[in-house]
């Protein structure tokens, strides 16, 4: 039986509609034994009662924003109801069928293998589903055991508030509990497993569909469900498409194609690579979702990515996200195309991303710039100065963060006194680059005495696009570190100063810094393996 504190979380839950799962057809079987699940867009499954599950952070942001107060969050109820360990009466929690390409190849039947999608539920008109994620076993399992450590919760739960802070879309996390249970994994793959804590991230999103959801009725040439769930989708999530037959499904690919560049643009923007952008893991929405082996630019270099798994073609490294995003787009078009059944206005729109996204691209890098003004020589300075990243490790977050301090009338060697911090090694950087920075601040102080705005002016404008903080990868293992131990202090710290990460925040400056040595080739500092 479940008692309310408060009336607001009450009236949230009184607000519960489970659209997903009272208008798509449903699994008839109801085990967790895994098999291939035909004709259905999700089975209905309970999440295990986890043995002690303890609240261990909570964002009172996500809180707020669907309706529960700061008081309810410290309450059985909030305890019980997100951990999964009470269902509530007026719920049915499921986990979603779906495919997916896998780097670069065709999985097959996928799904929620351990995210239990416990409800769905309104507040202010704002619909948001609740979705566990290491809540246990689901017929998507696999091999799997449904469950999920500390370690990568930790980094779930961090990396969607620091996003959503950043402004790039994302799904978000409400609340992380450890279950009480020990996990067995095996990090590095490498015949080493041992028991770690388990966690469960309650996450939020207004829904779960991904790619994949559109594939697996597309590769099972279930036409009929394509359709229902694909009607569906543009009914809740894309109201403004107002057009019917083939039309409308060509606006609604149009609308996602423009929704995953944003959110490209987003992460390149602020040096974010996903690590696994497999199409299962593409949101609808064109959010980020699945943190798993992700990580942060510090040094800035393309051909980066921290996924261990994919290290020897680096296919989803930093300078390769947009053209994945392409990819996989081509691979939901193909979802799609049984119910538009013309190839040409589907290639369109595919062949538009690559020129849409340089558009998109080369604006977003004259913000970063601070330049206003747009023309061939801005665009040189754009060119030249991801050339002179490259040269020697220079951290990408402090090179622009400071570059907002040039002014007008300083001289080139006032200037690179200004972004020196951002090279990992300065005498190096001076011996064999200094020149060619010298260049290129000769050509980036001219155009800025072209700009109208003045030098505080663009600097204002600048800090709102270049973060002063971000979850540097190190710093979230030094979090986790110390969780494992049951201290959370600095877990709490680091999710304060992300709260605000383009401003200023003096008691958080010495996290304004290049990563230290010690962490550059450290297991969960800069090299992640898919184990989590
Ligand atoms: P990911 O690479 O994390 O996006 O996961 C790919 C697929 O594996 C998804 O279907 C997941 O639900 C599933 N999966 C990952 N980890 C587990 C696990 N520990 N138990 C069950 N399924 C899992
Ligand atoms: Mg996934």
């Amino acid at each position: 039986m479940v008692t309310f504190v408060n009336l607001q979380m009450l009236k949230l839950f009184s607000n519960i509609k489970n659209k997903f799962t009272n208008e798509l057809p449903g699994d008839l079987i109801e085990s967790v034994e895994t098999r291939q699940v035909v004709e259905a867009a999700f089975s209905y499954i309970n999440p295990i009662k986890p043995q002690n599950p303890k609240l261990i952070h909570v964002s009172k942001e996500v809180a707020d924003s669907v309706g529960i107060t700061t008081e309810e969050l410290e309450s059985e109820d909030f305890l019980n109801i997100f951990s999964g360990t009470t269902v509530l009466d007026n719920t049915k929690p499921y986990a979603m069928a779906y495919a997916g390409h896998q780097f670069g190849n065709w999985a097959g039947q996928l799904g929620d293998g351990r995210a239990i999608t416990i409800f769905e539920a309104t507040h202010n008109n704002k619909s948001t589903m609740f979705q566990l994620k290491g809540a246990g076993k689901t017929p998507y399992s696999r091999r799997g055991d449904g469950l999920a450590v500390l370690r990568s919760s930790i980094r779930e739960h961090l990396c969607s508030e620091a996003m959503y802070n950043l402004r790039v879309p994302t799904t978000r996390s409400l609340a992380l509990f450890t279950s009480g249970a020990m996990v067995l994994r095996d990090i590095l793959y490498n015949g080493n497993a041992d028991y770690e804590k388990g966690a469960i991230v309650c996450r939020t999103a207004p829904s779960f569909i991904r790619f994949g959801n559109f594939e697996l009725f597309a590769s099972r040439e279930d036409t009929k469900n394509l359709q229902l769930l694909t009607d569906f989708t543009i009914k809740h999530y894309f109201p403004k498409i107002k057009s019917e037959g083939k039309d409308k499904y060509l606006k609604f690919f149009e609308t996602v194609a423009d929704k995953t560049r944003n959110m490209i643009v987003h992460w390149q923007r602020v040096g974010f690579v996903h690590g696994v952008m497999n199409t299962d893991n593409m949101s609808i929405h064109g959010i980020t979702i699945d943190y798993g082996p992700y990580g942060w630019l510090e040094d800035y270099n393309p051909n980066w990515t921290p996924n261990t798994t994919d290290n020897e073609h680096k296919r989803y490294r930093f300078g390769n996200q947009p053209q994945i995003a392409q990819w996989n787009l081509l691979q939901l078009a193909n979802a799609l195309f049984p119910l538009i059944e013309e190839v040409k206005p589907l290639e369109k729109i595919l062949n538009e991303f690559p020129i849409k996204y340089e558009e998109d691209y080369i604006l977003m890098m004259h913000n970063k710039l601070g330049f206003e003004n747009s023309n061939e020589e801005t665009k040189n300075c754009i060119q030249l100065v991801t050339e002179n990243l490259q040269l020697t490790d220079t951290d990408m977050t402090i090179f622009f963060r400071n570059l907002s301090q040039v002014s007008k009338e300083d001289t080139v060697e006032n200037a690179f006194e200004k972004i020196k911090d951002a090279f990992y090694n300065l005498k190096e950087a001076k011996n064999s680059t200094y020149d060619t920075w010298l260049y290129w601040f000769t050509m980036y102080i001219n155009e800025l005495r072209k700009e109208n705005p003045s030098d505080l002016e663009r600097k204002t404008a600048m800090n709102l696009v270049n973060p002063k903080y971000v979850l540097r990868n190190y710093m979230a293992q030094l979090a986790i570190d110390d969780a494992e131990k049951e201290d959370y202090t600095l877990l709490n710290q680091i999710y304060e100063m992300l709260l605000k990460p383009y401003e200023e925040q003096p008691q958080f400056e010495k996290w304004f810094t290049k990563r230290p040595d010690w962490a550059k080739n450290k297991v969960g500092c800069s090299a992640l393996s898919c184990s989590s």
